[in-house]
């Protein structure tokens, strides 16, 4: 009895190493195939480039040249079996030099942790970025794409193929605004307007974000979309889409939030939402814009 209970022991050591050593092999065997088949995926974008004159800084964004490259049949659907997500590197693309990551393998996120990451993102912005996506894909098919990167002819075109209540939804501005966030922004906005105090600056955001806004689109000259909480989305769906007042705007992953202005302001949402040729990042830079996060 006393040996076969030391046998037994025994096992157990042996299973309890042996496991952690398999489950490490598998990991690495995992990442080979993943930085193979993103190797592979960079020598398709460089040939479609060399063979098929296919200017990827053209493309606005990792899913445009993803679905080009799948549409051109020089890439396969490939999930990395981590759980990671594989996507064309943003500064490559605009190189022309298309190269890829995985968010698990190359950013060390988790499996799961990408929604998280994605700092709000409600489900009325997802939804419209999707039907977007498609739609700009075909745009900028079927027009020159120096010339016709035009907010009002795509978002016409868009929303005359589409029914826009199925794509301008509300959606609970604290889908995106949380208790933290409206916590650090009302710090970070008492520290750049001092005419309020930060309990002031709580409330009026709080408000804010208990209030349902649309989640509209509006097109940048580079082909960037840029998203906004507006009251007013009445507009679309008919011929007049021009871009209303706003007081958060989602720009390359990351919604801002406009300064303080007058304590009525949030509400109403007093900026436009467009750049007037100005670069987004520069907008928001000397309008005082707060990244949310
Ligand atoms: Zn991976």
């Amino acid at each position: 009895m006393a040996e076969l209970l030391i046998v037994v022991a025994i096992i157990a050591v042996l299973v309890a190493v042996s496991i952690p050593i398999f489950i490490n092999q598998l990991e690495k065997a995992r990442r080979a195939v993943c930085l193979n088949e993103r190797d592979t995926m960079r020598r398709a974008a460089a040939m479609a480039t060399l063979t098929d004159d296919i200017d990827w800084t053209t493309y606005h964004d990792s899913a445009a040249v993803i679905a080009k490259l799948k549409d051109m049949g020089l890439i396969e659907e490939f999930e990395c079996q981590s759980g990671g997500t594989i996507y064309a590197d943003k500064n490559s693309i605009k190189a022309g030099n298309v190269s890829f990551r995985c968010t698990y393998h190359d950013d060390g996120k988790k499996p799961g942790d990408e929604e998280e990451n994605l700092t709000g993102t409600g489900s009325a912005l997802k939804n419209l970025q999707d039907a977007l996506q498609d739609a700009w894909e075909s745009y900028i098919k079927d027009n020159d794409k120096n010339n016709q990167k035009n907010n009002t002819a795509f978002l016409q075109n868009f929303f005359k193929n589409n029914n826009s209540e199925d794509y301008l939804k509300k959606e609970k501005v604290s889908d995106v605004l949380t208790e933290d966030q409206i916590e650090k922004l009302a710090k970070s906005m008492n520290e750049k307007q001092p005419g309020y105090t930060e309990t002031q600056i709580r409330s009026v955001l709080q408000k804010y974000a208990n209030s349902e806004l649309t989640v509209a689109p509006y097109v940048l000259k580079d082909g960037t979309i840029v998203y906004y909480y507006t009251e007013d989305a009445s507009r679309f769906g008919t011929d007049k889409t021009n871009h209303s007042n706003t007081s958060m705007m989602y720009y390359d992953g990351t919604w801002y939030m406009a300064p303080m202005g007058s304590a009525n302001n949030l509400e109403i949402g007093f900026y436009p939402a467009n750049f007037n040729s100005m670069l987004p990042s520069k907008f928001f830079e000397e309008n005082r814009w707060i990244a949310v996060n």
